[in-house]
C-alpha cells in the first residue's frame, strides 16, 4: 500500500523518498561530547537518522546541546514517561519514538500529540513482540504477527483520535519469520510508513544474517521505508550492513562492491587474503563501482565481465583487468596495491 510521507529534520520517510538508514547511539546521552562524536561518526558512515536513548530528564535536557552540534536528524527513544517526550520536543528533537498506550491517560497522549503537531515532529510507534499488551497475549495465546499488527493499530488509533497522523510504525521481533509476517500484514492495513528491522538480532554474524533475511525479503517486495540493522556491535557496523543490504537490492548506489569467487583447485594465489584486503581498502571508495577478485585467469575475467575493475589469479601472479579487458600482469605480492591504483584512477575519472 502507498505510504504517507513524514519529514524528520531534513530526511523524508515514506512517499517517494529513498529508503533511509537509521541507527542508535550507545553512548550515555548525557555525555554530550561522546554522543555528538558518535552521531557524526554514524553520519560519516552513511546513517541518515540517529536515535538517542532518553531515559531521564537529564538525557532529555542534553538534546538541546546535542542538537546545536549536529545537523543529523535525531530521534528520542522514550518509554513510559510522556514528560520526557515534551521536553525533548521543547529542546528541538526531530522525531519521537513512544508508544501512546504506554504513557498513561489519554490526556497525556493528547499533550504529546498536540506538541508534536505544533513542532512538526513525527512519532514512531515501536511495537516489539517481547512487550505486547497482556490482553493481546490472552487473545492470541502468544506473541504473533497478528497481535503485533493489532497492537500497532491500537496505539496509532490513540494518536488519530487526537488528530495526529505523522506516524511511523515498526513491528519488530527477533523471530525473522514472525517479523516478516507482521510487516506484511500491517503493510496492507494502513498508509503509515514502516520502519523495518529485526530486534535483538544478535552479534555481528547472526545479526547480519537475520537482518539481511528479514529486512531484505521485505524490501524486495517494496515493504519498508526506513531500516535499522540491530547488532550487538559498534553501531557503525550496523550502517555498513544496512548500506550493503540496500546496495545488493539496487536501492542505494555509491561505494565499491567486491565480487569474489570462492576459489577452487585451479587457484594458485592467496585469494582469501587478497579478497579480504581489497574489501577492506575498497570500503572508503565513494564512487559507484564493482571490483572483481577472481582466483584464476581461465574463468576470472569472463566471469567478472560485469565488474568495472578486477584481478584474476595466475601462478603466484595476477592479471589486472578493466571491464573484462586485460591491462597488465603483476606479481602476487603487489596485486592489491596495483589493483587499488586502478580503482583510485577509475574513481577520479568518475568524479570528473
Ligand atoms: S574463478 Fe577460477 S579459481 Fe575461482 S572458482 Fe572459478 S575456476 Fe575456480
Amino acid at each position: 500500500m502507498k505510504k504517507r510521507k513524514v519529514v524528520v529534520g531534513n530526511v523524508e520517510i515514506g512517499g517517494a523518498a529513498p529508503i533511509s538508514i537509521q541507527s542508535m547511539t550507545n553512548t550515555d546521552t548525557c555525555d554530550i561530547a561522546a554522543t555528538v562524536d558518535q552521531i557524526n561518526e554514524l553520519a560519516m558512515a552513511g546513517c541518515d537518522i540517529v536515535r538517542l536513548g532518553i531515559f531521564d530528564k537529564n538525557a532529555a535536557m542534553a538534546v538541546k546541546d546535542i542538537k546545536k552540534q549536529t545537523m543529523v536528524p535525531l530521534v528520542a527513544d522514550i518509554h513510559f514517561d510522556y514528560r520526557l517526550a515534551l521536553l525533548c520536543m521543547e529542546n528541538g528533537i526531530d522525531k519521537v519514538r513512544i508508544n501512546p498506550g504506554n504513557i498513561g491517560s489519554m490526556e497525556n497522549v493528547r499533550k504529546v500529540a498536540d506538541m508534536a503537531k505544533a513542532c512538526h515532529v513525527p512519532i514512531r510507534i515501536g511495537v516489539n513482540s517481547g512487550s505486547l499488551e497482556q490482553e493481546l497475549l490472552r487473545k492470541y495465546g502468544s506473541p504473533c504477527a497478528e497481535a503485533m499488527a493489532e497492537s500497532a493499530l491500537c496505539h496509532a488509533k490513540m494518536l488519530e483520535d487526537c488528530g495526529f497522523y505523522d506516524i511511523v510504525l515498526s513491528l519488530k521481533s527477533s523471530n525473522v519469520r514472525e517479523m516478516v509476517k507482521a510487516y506484511e500484514l500491517i503493510n496492507e492495513m494502513c498508509e503509515y510508513p514502516l520502519h523495518v528491522g529485526v530486534t535483538e538480532a544478535g552479534t555481528y554474524h547472526m545479526g547480519m544474517i537475520k537482518s539481511a533475511m528479514g529486512i531484505g525479503s521485505l524490501l524486495m517486495r517494496d515493504i519498508g521505508n526506513t531500516i535499522r540493522v540491530s547488532l550487538t556491535e559498534n553501531p557503525v557496523e550496523e550502517i555498513r550492513v544496512a548500506k550493503d543490504i540496500l546496495k545488493v537490492l539496487g536501492l542505494r548506489s555509491g561505494g565499491g562492491e567486491v565480487i569474489s569467487c570462492p576459489s577452487c583447485g585451479r587457484c594458485r594465489i592467496s585469494l582469501i587474503e587478497i579478497a579480504k584486503e581489497v574489501e577492506k581498502r575498497v570500503k572508503d571508495v565513494k564512487a559507484d563501482m564493482k571490483v572483481a577478485v577472481m582466483g584464476c585467469a581461465v574463468n576470472g575475467p569472463g566471469e567478472a565481465r560485469e565488474a568495472d575493475i578486477g584481478m584474476a589469479g595466475g601462478d603466484k601472479e595476477a592479471l589486472i583487468f578493466k571491464k573484462g579487458e586485460i591491462l597488465r600482469k603483476v606479481p602476487q605480492e603487489i596485486v592489491v596495491n596495483e589493483l587499488m591504483k586502478e580503482i583510485e584512477k577509475l574513481a577520479r575519472e568518475e568524479e570528473i
